[in-house]
């Protein structure tokens, strides 16, 4: 027998005019790609939703049909925001694309997504232009700006946005789509191989949204001001666009500035209370405060993920009134999978118990699913102890990449294996050991990178800190410690291995420190280990 209810789908167009009707004062305000240091642009859910309706006719008349990929090149703003809602809405694919990738990977995923139409900030022009000669099939280029800020030497034909929204009426009937049609497209960050496309659903994404809205995700109301700090070509900045609509929180949107002042001028000015974004964001923030008295406004949360979040960064923000949500998800997952909420029984936890649960990445979201496997593709418990390969189910988790065969980086029953090792405790906490491709191998044990990392990051002299392997002829492979130290400091290998001692099996502690001036990071922010281990191949030994 069937339930008698309405089978309203789950359409992205529906937050859009939920946030509208409810909230439809609410403000949303974002820097300007023109003039990033310049007065703020202050509109609102309104205001949004017009403009979305009137770009989605400007899209048709563009010849945008359902099911057709739009492509993006650009920073968190207001008019990415209309795009989202806009392309999405028509029943078109918003095909975000991370502009820090090399250009040829640009190309190739615009090729491998079928892109006919590409969206980019000014500051992205040339990166347009080149793209004019290398992918064909792209018949149309917009530029995010008005007309007057067009390039005059663009090799193909160019539109404004602006007058692409200014040319078309307001009247647009959102379509009544199956909730299982595509919305959206995000290509992996392809560290090894190419890049594969995550192509989501209007159903996934509203899902993704309401879970990650609740009290134990996000919990994100209407009183909030949100700052999506990662970036809307980043996984949809972890769905933030959506959860505002959703819950009716107004957005700042921090344009093309991401850097320490840039971002606290926003928090403080504009009262934002809950932000997100990788580690290597709030480092600069931190930075920026320290020894300052100004503190952070309102800010309350901020979700932090996308690589370990170091306990010493959680503790730093605790100590200003700031509660740090570590969460865990990939680019398959939507991409939030767990984020680290107390449970009821927290209160009676002793202090180094509840130490040791913060640390960890999280339980899952209500919809997700986890399992840790050994090498036989069996089931391993959870005691907090046993680690193996994490897998995950869930109606927000992709099912088959974009345009590749089914099976591939699945289970046989159907679990997403997510190339993390990881372990589960009974209470569902799940803690990520490492990336498999980046654990540390040292006589046949394992060794966590990532907890070597977020040891040494609470050394006072430490700015940042990655652990990688490097072979040695006795033991395979040993860690070593790649460290930028703070200014004026200094940090011996005697030193190092004090810190260590007695936090870690003795057999754990890295062997030897090189201090670089800088870590290198890969697209999305996360720490580029493979550049790090061709640096240091060779590296000697001290003996
Ligand atoms: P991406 O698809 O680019 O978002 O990358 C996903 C990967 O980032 C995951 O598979 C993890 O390896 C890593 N990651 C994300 N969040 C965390 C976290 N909180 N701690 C450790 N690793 C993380």
């Amino acid at each position: 027998m069937l339930g008698l209810m309405m089978q309203t789908p789950l359409l992205i167009s529906s937050l859009i005019a939920h946030a509208d009707r409810q909230h439809g004062d609410t403000p949303i305000v974002s820097r300007r790609v023109e003039d990033p240091q310049g007065p703020l642009h202050r509109t609102t859910w309104r205001e949004v939703h017009r403009r979305s309706r009137q770009l989605a006719n400007a899209l048709a008349h563009l010849g945008v049909n359902r099911g057709d990929r739009v492509a993006t090149l650009a920073w968190n703003t207001h008019r990415h925001l209309e795009l989202y809602y806009a392309v999405s809405g028509s029943g078109a694919v918003c095909h975000t694309i991370n502009p820090r990738l090399f250009e040829e990977q640009i190309a190739w995923i615009l090729e491998d997504a079928g892109a006919e139409v590409v969206f980019f900030d000014a500051s992205f022009a040339d990166i347009a232009a080149r793209l004019v000669a290398r992918v064909p099939r792209v018949r149309h280029y917009i530029q995010l700006s008005e007309r007057a800020e067009l390039p005059n030497d663009f090799p193909a034909q160019l539109h404004a946005y602006e007058d692409l929204v200014h040319s078309h009426s307001e009247h647009f009937t959102w379509p009544q789509l199956e909730e299982t049609a595509a919305s959206g497209l995000c290509y992996t960050s392809g560290t090894t191989g190419n890049p594969k496309g995550v192509l989501y659903s209007h159903r996934s994404t509203v899902l993704h949204a309401y879970a990650c809205a609740l009290p134990d995700s996000f919990g994100v109301s209407a009183r909030d001001v949100v700052m999506p700090v990662v970036p809307m070509y980043h996984v949809n900045a972890w769905g933030l666009p959506y959860i505002a609509a959703l819950t009716g929180a107004s957005l700042v949107l921090p344009g093309p500035l991401q850097d320490g002042p840039a971002l606290h001028r926003l928090i403080v000015d504009e009262g934002v209370t809950l932000s997100n974004g990788v580690p290597t964001v709030w480092l600069g923030l931190l930075q920026h405060i320290a020894g300052k008295s100004e503190g952070l406004g309102r800010l309350r949360k901020l979700v932090i993920g996308g690589s370990a979040c170091p306990p010493s960064m959680m503790d730093a923000f605790a100590q200003r009134g700031v509660e740090v949500l570590h969460a865990w998800g990939m680019t398959e997952l939507s991409p939030i999978g767990v984020v680290n909420a107390p449970k009821a029984d927290n209160a009676t936890l002793d202090p180094t118990a509840t130490a040791v649960r913060r640390n960890k990445q999280g339980r899952p979201l209500p919809g997700v699913e986890l399992a840790i496997l050994d090498e036989d593709d069996s089931p391993l418990p959870h005691d907090g102890a046993s680690f193996g390969e994490l897998v995950v189910r869930s109606p927000w988790a992709v099912r088959q990449y974009f345009g590749r065969a089914p099976g591939d980086g699945f289970t046989a029953d159907g679990w997403f294996r997510t190339g993390d090792v990881a372990t589960i405790d009974p209470a569902g906490y799940m803690q990520i050991t490492d990336r498999a491709k980046d654990v540390i191998k040292s006589g046949g044990e394992w060794i966590s990178s990532i907890e070597l990392e977020n040891i040494l990051s609470a050394h006072p002299a430490v700015l940042e800190a990655a652990a990688i392997a490097v072979p040695h002829p006795k033991w395979d492979e040993r860690p070593l410690m790649a460290v930028v130290l703070k200014p004026g400091t200094t940090l011996e290998r005697n030193e190092m291995h004090a810190h260590f001692s007695g936090k870690v099996a003795r057999w754990w502690i890295p062997e030897d420190l090189a201090i670089i001036a800088a870590i290198p990071h890969t697209a999305t922010g996360k720490i580029d280990k493979r550049r790090l281990r061709d640096q240091f191949s060779e590296h000697r030994w001290p003996t």
